[in-house]
């Protein structure tokens, strides 16, 4: 398959993540990309969700929170092929109670292929380049 096809996939169900640290970035960037992430069906962790639901106004279904089995759950999200993509702001400068669970939820996301964003300048470029499933 060309780069270019690939790289203007179609994908329907995107999960968002933010550690603490990163939750105002993530906030800021979906008040950014609001208009295009209104087209998708998304997920989040919990606090993560529930600020985005709350503060940007976009409909997301929030999970739990990401150190009482988020991160799992979109792990099995991802394992039984119902996410699309992920975004996740990870803060690189913090030690979490729950590295285990983030360890695994990027490697599930890295063996099953998933579109994958642990950074705002890859997630905005990442959002630009997928398009919504009719
Ligand atoms: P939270 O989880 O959105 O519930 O804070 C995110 C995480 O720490 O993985």
């Amino acid at each position: 398959m060309p780069v270019d096809a690939e790289l203007e996939m179609r994908v329907s169900r995107i999960a968002l993540v933010a550690h603490d640290q990163m939750k105002d970035r993530m906030i800021d960037w979906a008040r950014t990309h609001a208009d295009v992430l209104s087209k998708f069906e998304l997920f989040g962790t919990g606090t993560t969700g529930g600020r985005i639901a709350d503060e940007v106004q976009l409909q997301i279904t929030p999970l739990k929170s990401g150190p009482l089995g988020g991160d799992a759950q979109i792990g099995a999200m991802i394992a039984e092929g119902r996410l699309d993509m992920l975004i996740f702001f990870i803060d690189p400068m913090s030690a979490l109670p729950h590295d285990v669970d983030v360890k695994s939820l990027l490697r599930l996301a890295t063996l099953y292929n998933t579109i994958l964003a642990i950074n705002e300048a890859t997630a905005s470029r990442v959002l630009n380049c997928v398009l919504p499933t009719d």
